[in-house]
């Protein structure tokens, strides 16, 4: 291994330029930027391993379409409109109309929901009469006690059923957790994976008297006015797609110059000062890097390999995340291939229902301009926590079953697709399974060990892009927390 001698001592290494890297040194450097009277400014680096930013965010663009094969819209939350007027992106973002409905497909129809008008719900023909009136009835109260090992922790999958009913569990929570962690209602703790909603059962006994508490005595919150505006349920995305926002980030000052892209850190050791010493692969050989501190914003199964020696304790607990096979299916047909266009978010399709893929984005129909006039394009999710085998299959099957499971659900007919990309995600999402908090516990307790080192990914405090960046954030605030002691240190020296 051949290291670096003269590198001087860093301030911080974030491991990871995904979301939540690129947030949280977006952040640190705005924080620095408020302190311009310390001298010598803190120096950061940036080390991705891949040759690119973004992590799981993949836009492409072949052809006149523009597609994703991660990610494929966020839900515009204050932190992530701020970060976009930071970078002065506003006139790139584009959202998809909250109106638009979402379909669940349920013996043989595609059923409309739309989260944005409660009277819809009422009068959908996915519940039954007596569904429905389990549902109104355990959200006002009538809920069934948890009793046995379920009382200390319960699935989603009982959560959901003992509040509102086996027919909601079953028929609207189940593919949506499908949907949005490729998950298992069956392993999925609520409390780690709806933390909002257990908190208002907690807090009212019921959700509707939980909501009304927890509302109680809140200040109204006044929207932001130098934010962008945006209505309830929409969804938002930029005209060339999402990489528009970690590209942005890359090329912005300071962090063009601490980014340092092909750079794989391999294993960390302690120095007796209570630094810590990087060996890390890059295009030039093995570099190494002393830094105070660092973050790991790496999945979880390979900050465990990272730490396995430092830590062995906390690397088991991040082994113990599971991150089941997705893919990610991009087709594309003319027009003239559907029986009639298609207006709406997309569908998802309970497990019962014996379809493979677990639902499928209309993403032409979503954001203007991702195809080009007479087509429609369809981003299709196959595989997750209920489907293992999907790993076993080639990216041709999956495109059979994905297009024959589109003849079903959606009519489409005749033509073979265009196939604008097969995204086979080995280890997609992290998912929050029971035992969840124990093992976060764990990892914070086997950290106390190493002062100054920090992890920060979708593992936890939330997978979906608006939580990245709201994570991204608070870690800055709580680096340059940790930073500042050890530098007055410095000054007085
Ligand atoms: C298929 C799919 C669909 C999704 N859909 C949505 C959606 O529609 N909306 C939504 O809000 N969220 C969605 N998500 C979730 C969301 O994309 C992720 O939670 C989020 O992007 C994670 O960001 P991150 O920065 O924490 O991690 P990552 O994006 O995984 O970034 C981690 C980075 O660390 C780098 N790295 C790894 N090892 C090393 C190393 N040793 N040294 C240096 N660098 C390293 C990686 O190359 C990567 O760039 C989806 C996720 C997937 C997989």
């Amino acid at each position: 291994m051949s290291g670096q001698q003269d590198q001087p001592m860093l301030d911080c290494v974030i491991v990871g330029a995904g979301l939540s890297g690129l947030s949280l040194a977006h952040r640190f450097n705005q924080l620095e930027a408020a302190e311009p009277a310390r001298q010598p400014p803190r120096q950061l680096l940036i080390l991705e391993a891949s040759d690119r930013v973004g992590g799981n965010i993949t836009t492409n663009q072949a052809d006149g379409f523009v597609w994703e094969e991660g990610p494929t819209s966020f839900s515009p939350t204050p932190g992530l409109l701020k970060l976009i007027v930071d970078l002065n992106l506003q006139s790139e973002l584009v959202l998809a109309d909250g109106r638009l409905p979402r379909f669940v497909y349920w013996q043989g129809q595609l059923h409309p929901l739309e989260p944005t008008n409660p009277v819809g719900l009422a009068s959908t023909k996915l519940l039954s009469p007596g569904g429905k009136l389990r549902a109104v009835l355990g959200a006002i109260g009538f809920v069934q006690p948890a009793i046995g090992a379920q009382a200390s922790e319960e699935t989603v999958n009982q959560f959901f059923s003992r509040h509102l009913g086996v027919e909601v569990a079953q028929r609207l929570v189940s593919p949506f957790v499908s949907g949005v962690f490729a998950g298992d209602v069956d392993q999925l703790s609520a409390r780690a994976a709806f933390g909002k909603l257990t908190h208002l059962a907690d807090v009212g006994g019921s959700l509707v008297a939980g909501a009304i508490l927890s509302r109680r005595g809140q200040p109204k919150l006044k929207p932001d006015p130098s934010l962008p505006k945006t209505k309830p349920g929409e969804l938002g995305s930029f005209k060339q797609g999402l990489k528009t926002l970690p590209e942005a980030i890359a090329a912005s000052q300071p962090i063009c110059n601490q980014l340092r892209l092909n750079w794989q850190v391999k294993s960390i050791e302690i120095t007796p000062q209570k630094t810590y010493q990087l060996a890390i692969a890059t295009p030039d050989g093995y570099q190494q890097l002393e830094t105070r501190s660092l973050v790991l914003t790496c999945p979880a199964y390979v900050s465990a390999e990272i730490l396995q020696s430092l830590q062995p304790q906390v690397s088991q607990a991040l082994r113990e995340f599971t991150y089941p096979t997705v893919a990610c299916v991009i087709l594309a047909y003319p027009d003239s291939a559907l029986p009639q266009p298609l207006k709406g978010f997309g569908n998802l399709i309970p497990r019962q229902q014996k379809v493979r893929t677990l639902g499928t984005i209309w993403s032409s129909s979503l954001f203007p301009g991702r195809t080009p006039a007479g087509w429609h394009m369809l981003t299709n999710f196959i595989g997750g926590a209920t489907d293992p085998a999907i790993a076993q299959l080639t990216p041709d099957q999956i495109v059979q079953t994905v297009h024959g499971n589109l003849q079903q659900t959606l009519g489409v007919r005749g033509v073979a697709p265009k196939v604008l990309g097969v995204h086979i995600w080995a280890r997609a999402i992290p998912q929050y399974t029971l035992g969840h908090f124990q093992r976060l516990e764990r990892i914070q307790t086997g950290l106390q060990s190493l002062p100054g080192v920090f992890l920060c990914s979708n593992y936890f405090g939330g997978v979906a892009l608006g939580d990245r960046v709201q994570r991204g954030q608070e870690q800055a605030l709580q680096l340059q927390q940790y930073l500042q002691p050890a530098d007055s240190t410095h000054s007085q020296a």
